[in-house]
């Protein structure tokens, strides 16, 4: 059986030979099990790619290279039925909310329009049983929801909305994009709790694409992580960030603030220096101008992904003399992770 979705060998390069280009993504390659509903965090800073993914993942752009197939069909080529399915089976939530709702029409508008296109209830009745699940599912009380207009709503009730209008078309993956990012500290970590609910209790498979390290590791099963348009470091999450092998990643981690007063806010293990103008993807390993590291070969070509445990891969030339990861598929380094002492 097919993946749920494989994206093969996806290069995107924005602008042209003359001009300059710029490599957005190069060469990823991974896969979204359908039997195993996972959730697989996409982490990243301004630049690294990301929210390209999440619009080539989505349909609404063509990669330069590679293509993305949902259940073994080419999703650039799909027509008919098979683009039908995908719309209905693969849903997003955006980080601005306020961007999905006509200030003008109330929830109950937002609701009624997918029941509607895709023929979900029979009568007025069922599709309002329909939504009151939905927002129930989502910890939003009907009675305080339907029958407002966005404006007296918050913007964590918004966000929530937005999950109970993907939830109502049964989807088999949601990519998340960046979706706690505009909503209140104190509330982030409930909406995201609630997005857990629903891979766990519906099967629900997610991409949650974000800037922020701690949140992705607070709910996702594999992490992969970008710089620049490639991937630095991937696996299960408790692997990469407890024992992040990538300088990058490391990084990233050792930025994290941690209730422990003997470190001070900040500190890194690697500093990072000189310019991030050279080095880009295609040209040797893109993290190299800040790379402590940094040998000739790191200059030459870009590194390939080191299989540096059964559960985790490194774009690294300091990992060499490990195996390498098959086709650069790094969904091998996600498959059932339990850590030591699990269950
Ligand atoms: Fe640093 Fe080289 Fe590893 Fe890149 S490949 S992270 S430059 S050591």
């Amino acid at each position: 059986m097919p993946p749920l979705l494989e994206v093969r060998n996806v290069t995107q390069i924005f602008g042209d030979r003359r001009k300059g280009e710029t490599v957005a993504l190069d060469d990823l390659s991974f896969s979204i099990d359908d039997e195993a509903p996972s959730f697989t965090a996409v982490v990243g800073e301004s630049g690294s790619g990301k929210t390209t993914l999440a619009r080539i993942l989505l349909g609404f752009q063509q990669p330069t290279k590679g293509a993305v197939y949902y259940r073994g069909d080419d999703l650039g080529q799909a027509t008919g039925r098979a683009q039908d399915q995908f719309r209905k089976e693969v849903q997003a939530i955006f980080q601005d909310p306020f961007e999905v709702y006509n200030p003008f029409y109330k929830v109950d508008h937002l609701l009624a329009v997918p029941i509607r296109k895709f023929r979900l209830a029979r009568s007025r009745a069922e599709s309002r049983d329909l939504m009151v699940d939905a927002l129930r599912v989502v910890g939003l009380r009907p009675e305080e929801t339907l029958g407002r207009y966005p404006h007296q709503l918050s913007g964590g009730q918004r966000q929530r909305i937005t999950v109970a209008r993907a939830l109502l078309l049964k989807p088999r993956l949601i990519i998340a994009d960046e979706p706690v990012s505009m909503v209140d500290a104190s509330l982030r970590a409930t909406i995201l709790e609630s997005l857990r609910k629903l891979n766990q209790d519906f099967g629900i498979s997610f991409l949650y694409i974000t800037h922020d390290l701690t949140t992705a590791y607070q709910v996702s099963d594999n992490i992969i992580v970008l710089y620049r348009g490639a991937v630095a470091e991937t696996g299960a999450v408790e692997r990469v960030i407890k024992d992040p092998q990538h300088p990058y990643t490391q990084l990233l981690v050792a930025s994290i603030p941690l209730p422990d007063p003997a470190r001070r806010w900040g500190e890194t293990v690697v500093a990072a220096s000189g310019s991030e103008a050279n080095g880009g993807p295609g040209r040797g390993c893109p993290f190299a101008d800040r790379c402590p590291y940094v040998m000739p070969v790191c200059r030459e070509q870009a590194p390939p992904l080191y299989r540096t445990h059964p559960h985790q891969a490194v774009a690294c030339y300091l990992h060499r003399g490990t195996e390498t990861v098959l086709d650069g598929d790094i969904s091998q380094a996600f498959r059932e992770y339990a850590p030591a002492g699990a269950p």
